[in-house]
């Protein structure tokens, strides 16, 4: 049957005909080496008829696979943004086949800011899948994605890191594909990569991310967390380079290239529900009692909260819910009920 068309005859028909609002110059099916931007429309008191200019560059060779490369989904994330800047340096004299994506910073405003969510409307990029058409700024970007880039996409990389509010260890996270035959492909990229650990993560329900959404679309996605702070870590920043090269060697775009060997045999590690979670039962100022990479024992103390409009009080002990290694820890020593103070992994085997 086919769709409801516009009738341009008609004023009152407000069909919206596009299936997204914001726009590009750059052409997906195009050959060669192109740099632009998705217009990302913001009508505001400063700029009426503005718009907001987020980088993207493609470069497309022959046939092969497409392989989208994202940072940036955080803005205050960044390991992943130099990485892919750096790669862009390359691209112009990449010998690919296929086709490969690039945005450095996803989520443009929030970047710019340094903010794990956009100054203009708040949101969290990583929360919005699948985004909205008519959204705000944000919901707008996460609907591109899903409707624009996602389809296009063989392969998806999202790369994260803790940002302000968490240190993380280097960690490539993955979601297996339950077909066998996919789930082998998949796990060729993981060994690829080599980071020193894959983790399989649990958002505890969380479905709105970027990657829930690649997954609803058959891509195969990998993400991963490689700092924190909101600053660069040097370590993270040199495996997220070299796992980039062997993914994309791996995946068959780059076969001239003679990517680094691993430096690693990754080791798979797991997150098991709220058990692994240590959260603030209340506010307070936290001493933590552990460091990151750290094992811990279920039981073991985590550390202590205390009071500060009590300080006389003694303080609150909090203690581990299980055993398993510290990959996650806050940065800040300020908590707030609810908020996650650390993230524990147990190893897993696949
Ligand atoms: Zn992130």
């Amino acid at each position: 049957m086919p769709g409801r068309q516009n009738d341009p005859t008609n004023p009152t028909d407000l069909t919206p005909t596009r299936k997204t609002l914001i726009s590009t110059e750059i052409d997906y099916e195009r050959e060669g080496f192109q740099t632009g931007v998705l217009r990302i429309p913001y009508s505001h008191d400063r700029s009426a008829y503005g718009h907001i200019p987020a980088p993207v560059a493609v470069l497309k060779q022959g046939a092969g696979p497409t392989v989208l490369l994202t940072g940036g989904n955080h803005g205050d994330e960044y390991e992943g943004p130099l990485a892919l800047m750096k790669l862009l340096q390359r691209m112009p004299t990449m010998q690919i086949q296929g086709r490969l994506i690039v945005i450095p910073a996803l989520n443009f405003p929030a970047f710019l800011n340094g903010s794990r969510t956009s100054p203009i409307d708040r949101g969290n990029l990583n929360r919005m899948f699948p985004g909205d058409r008519n959204g705000s700024v944000t919901a707008m970007i996460a609907h591109y994605v899903d409707s624009e880039l996602f389809p296009r996409a063989d392969v998806v990389l999202d790369l994260h890191a803790g940002g302000a509010s968490f240190n993380h260890m280097p960690t490539l996270l993955a979601a297996l594909p339950s077909d066998p035959a996919r789930r082998a492909e998949y796990l060729k990229l993981v060994d690829a990569f080599a980071a020193p650990h894959t983790m399989i993560m649990d958002l505890l329900g969380e479905d709105r991310t970027y990657g829930a959404a690649a997954e609803r679309h058959g891509t195969l996605f990998l993400c991963g967390e490689f700092g924190g702070f909101g600053s660069c870590n040097v370590e993270g920043l040199a495996i997220v380079e070299q796992g980039l090269r062997r993914v994309l060697h791996a995946t068959g775009l780059t076969r001239g290239d003679s990517p680094p060997p691993p430096r690693h045999d990754t080791r798979f590690i797991a997150v098991e529900g709220t058990r692994h979670y240590l959260f603030a039962p209340r506010h307070g100022v936290f001493e933590p009692c552990f460091t990151l990479g750290q094992q811990v024992a279920a039981g073991e103390l985590a550390g202590r909260l205390f009071d500060p409009h009590a300080p006389w009080e003694r303080p609150r002990e909090l203690h581990f819910g299980a055993a398993g290694m510290v990959v996650c820890a806050r940065s800040f020593a300020g908590v707030a009920p609810g908020d996650c103070i650390a993230l524990l992994a147990s190893p897993a085997t696949l």
